[in-house]
C-alpha cells in the first residue's frame, strides 16, 4: 500500500488514502516519486472545469527513481533518476506519424482505464494515466524520461508539466526569436515558466501580467522587463509599451475567456496569440469575422507545449544544468501531500509559484 491524494468526487474534500497499485505489466514501470507539483490542471480535475472519473488519485508533474520494472522494458533499469510525462506518445497513429507527439490519440484510452485500488477494494481512476501526487506510481515505459542525477527533483518534477508547457510554448508553439516582444498573462508555474522560456529565447520585451502584485517579484526574477496588473485596459496599456504595435507573441496562461480576448487584443497585427491556459466547455468567446481579417493574427493552442518530451525534456534539463534556465523563482513552497489542500488555496487567491509535495 502506497500513500496517495485521493478525490472521491468533484467538489468533495481530498484526502491522504492508502491504495493499492498493481504489479507492473509488460512494458510497465513502478517509479517511488520524490517530487510532485501541484498544477492547476490538477485542481480543474476537482472544481468542475473537467469532468473526470471518480475516485481519482490527483497529480502528473513529477518526478522520482525508478524501483521496478515489467517484462519487456527496454528504456529505463531499476535506479534511474526519471521525469514523468502525462502525454506518452504511440509513435504509430497519424498525430505521431505527423510530428505531433503531444497530439497522440492513445492519451485518451490511458486516462479513461483504473488503475490500483482504494483500501476497500474500490477500483481507482489516477490523473492523466499517471496520479503522481502518490508515494509511488505505475506507468508505461514510454512515459518515462531519464535525466541525471545531478537535476535536482524538485526541478525535474517541474519539467513533467509546467516548465516543458511554458518553455515549449514560447520555443515550439510561437518559436519566439530574439528581440521579440511578448507577453505572459497568468503567472502561476506555467506562466513563470513561459517567461523564463521567453528569456532563454532571447525576448527583448517581455510584459507579465497577473492579478496579484505578489508575482511582480518572482515574474522580474524569471526575466520578466515589465510587470503589470491586470484590468480591463489591458491591452492599450501593452500597446503603449510597444509602440502602439501591441507583443509578437501573448501568452495566457490562466484559462478564461476574457484573459484570452485580453491576449488576443494586446498581439501586435500579424502575430500569435497561444492559449495555454485550459479553461472550461462552458466559458463561451467571440471575434468578427471583420477583426479576425484585419488583424491577421494566428491564434492557436498549445497543448504539453507542443512538445517532443523524449526530445525536449532532455534539452531543457540540460540547460537547468548549465544555468541557462533558472527555474529557482518557480517553486515557492515546499510541502507535504497533506498541505495539497492549502496549496489549492494559495492558487485560488493568486498567492505564491509552484508548490512541490517533496517525499522523503
Ligand atoms: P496557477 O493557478 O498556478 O496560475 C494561474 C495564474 O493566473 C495565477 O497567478 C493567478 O493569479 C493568475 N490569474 C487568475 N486570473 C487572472 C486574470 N484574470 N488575469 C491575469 N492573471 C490571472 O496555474 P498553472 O498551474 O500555472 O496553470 C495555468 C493554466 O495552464 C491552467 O489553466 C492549467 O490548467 C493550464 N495548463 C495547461 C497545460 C497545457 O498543456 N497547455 C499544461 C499545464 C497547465
Ligand atoms: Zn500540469
Amino acid at each position: 500500500m502506497v500513500k496517495a491524494l485521493v478525490a472521491r468526487s468533484a467538489g468533495a474534500d481530498l484526502a491522504v488514502e492508502e491504495i493499492e497499485l498493481p504489479r507492473p505489466e509488460p512494458g510497465e514501470v513502478r517509479v517511488r516519486i520524490a517530487a510532485a507539483g501541484v498544477c492547476h490542471s490538477d485542481l480543474s480535475m476537482i472544481n468542475g472545469t473537467v469532468r473526470p472519473k471518480f475516485p481519482l488519485v490527483l497529480g502528473h508533474e513529477a518526478a522520482g527513481v525508478v524501483i521496478e520494472t515489467g517484462s519487456e522494458v527496454r528504456r529505463v533499469a531499476e535506479g534511474d533518476h526519471v521525469v514523468i510525462n502525462w502525454s506518452p506518445a504511440c509513435g504509430e497513429c497519424a498525430f505521431c506519424q505527423h510530428g505531433e507527439p503531444w497530439l497522440c490519440v492513445t492519451m485518451e484510452g490511458v486516462t479513461s482505464r483504473p488503475r490500483g485500488t482504494l483500501a476497500d477494494g474500490t477500483p481507482t481512476h489516477v490523473t492523466l494515466g499517471v496520479g503522481a501526487l502518490a508515494e509511488e506510481v505505475v506507468v508505461g515505459e514510454g512515459a518515462l524520461v531519464t535525466v541525471s542525477p545531478e537535476l535536482p527533483m524538485a526541478d525535474a518534477a517541474l519539467l513533467g508539466c509546467a516548465v516543458l508547457t511554458g518553455v515549449g510554448a514560447v520555443h515550439n508553439t510561437a518559436r519566439v526569436r530574439q528581440g521579440e516582444s511578448v507577453a505572459v498573462i497568468g503567472l502561476g508555474g506555467v506562466g513563470l515558466s513561459a517567461v523564463a522560456g521567453a528569456q532563454l529565447a532571447g525576448a527583448e520585451r517581455i510584459v507579465a501580467v497577473d492579478i496579484s502584485a505578489d508575482k511582480e517579484e518572482l515574474a522580474r526574477t524569471c526575466g520578466a522587463t515589465d510587470f503589470l496588473i491586470s484590468n480591463p485596459e489591458l491591452p492599450q496599456v501593452v500597446h503603449s509599451l510597444t509602440d502602439g504595435l501591441g507583443v509578437n507573441h501573448t501568452f495566457e496562461c490562466v484559462g478564461r475567456s476574457d484573459t484570452i480576448r485580453a491576449a488576443w487584443q494586446s498581439t501586435r497585427r500579424g502575430g500569435t496569440c497561444v492559449v495555454v491556459g485550459m479553461g472550461s466547455r462552458d466559458d463561451k468567446i467571440s471575434f468578427s469575422a471583420l477583426e479576425l481579417f484585419h488583424f491577421a493574427r494566428t491564434l492557436t493552442s498549445s497543448v504539453y507545449g507542443s512538445a517532443d518530451p523524449d526530445r525536449d525534456i532532455p534539452g531543457i534539463a540540460s540547460a537547468v544544468l548549465s544555468g541557462s534556465l533558472n527555474l529557482d523563482a518557480i517553486v515557492t513552497h515546499q510541502i507535504s501531500l497533506s498541505d495539497v489542500p492549502a496549496a489549492f488555496d494559495r492558487m485560488r487567491h493568486g498567492e505564491g509559484g509552484r508548490s512541490i509535495v517533496l517525499f522523503t
